[in-house]
């Protein structure tokens, strides 16, 4: 068993590894039943793009899929995360409950995947919702299957990561199956649970026309769907790549042209969608 930890806060950005040597396998999926301790890559406690209002954002460690854009290879595992207590991060965010209780934000956990450690993330969901917190989830929707709508009850609203419409692209771009992603999406909008989708425009990769219409034409129909969301690659977490001797292959790519950007923006308004 690993030794517990402090949660600590910091930025997305900052390079945690090994913390956690004895750490489980993360496709093991053997989070503890009742979901007491769990593994933190961080905390941030002033995002405002992961949620409305002010929000803290709580990046969990463990993922299966394999970005190649990644910012963040040191969240895909679990031994690279700190192992704590959930008591521990409800009692940091009970000390943020007021403000983000009075700028109408709340808690949004995010990773990884925080469907890796389902039990864990539930019980602080749970909790947020008792200190009367906006909850949010930013997933991949890989794991969609795995919550069942009892979880589901306790997010107000889900982050959806759609990186591709083409099985082809998205197994290039993340090394999985892009179906269970998109399972997960229509399952939310029977739900009628709010979401923001979120795409991240990379060149060479995900830019191609064909690639954006067959996202901006899946999501258009669904009421449940308040925004969709471009995300323009960049390399701020290339540094992460290097550090970890991983085999980062977009070294050459450049963030999208004000261009691109405009012609993706419009492909999504002209299919129906409210994009930013
Ligand atoms: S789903 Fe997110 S955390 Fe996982 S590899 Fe992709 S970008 Fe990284």
């Amino acid at each position: 068993m690993s030794q517990l930890g402090h949660i600590e806060s910091g930025s997305r950005h900052d390079l945690h590894v090994g913390l956690s040597p004895s750490a489980p396998d993360e496709s093991d999926m053997r989070d503890d039943a009742d979901g007491a301790f769990g593994y933190v890559h961080s905390y941030e406690s002033s995002s405002r793009y992961d949620g409305p209002g002010l929000r803290v954002v709580l990046f969990t460690s463990g993922c299966l899929l394999r970005c190649t854009y990644c910012h963040n290879p040191d969240t895909w595992h679990l031994k690279d995360g700190t192992y704590v207590s959930a008591q521990d991060v409800i009692d940091r965010l009970g000390d943020f409950a007021p403000a983000l209780r009075s700028l109408d934000g709340g808690l949004t956990i995010s990773g990884g995947e925080p469907m890796v450690q389902l039990a864990f993330t539930r019980r602080i969901f749970r909790a947020a919702r008792e200190m009367g917190l906006h909850t949010a989830i930013e997933t991949s929707g890989y794991l969609g299957d795995r919550a069942d709508d009892k979880y589901l009850s306790g997010v107000d609203l889900v982050l959806l990561d759609i990186k591709s419409s083409d099985p082809e692209t998205y197994r290039i771009a993340t090394g999985r199956d892009l179906a269970p992603t998109l399972r997960f999406a229509e399952r939310l909008a029977a739900m009628g649970k709010p979401a923001w989708v979120r795409f991240t425009l990379v060149p060479g990769l995900t830019d191609d026309p064909a690639n954006v219409e067959g996202i901006a034409r899946f999501v258009a129909p669904m009421k449940n769907v308040e925004w969709v969301e471009i995300q323009p690659f960049h390399q701020l977490g290339a540094f992460k790549w290097k550090a970890m001797k991983l085999d980062y292959k977009l070294d050459e790519t450049q963030a999208p042209t004000p261009a691109v950007i405009e012609r993706v923006l419009g492909q999504f308004r002209a299919a129906g969608c409210r994009v930013r």
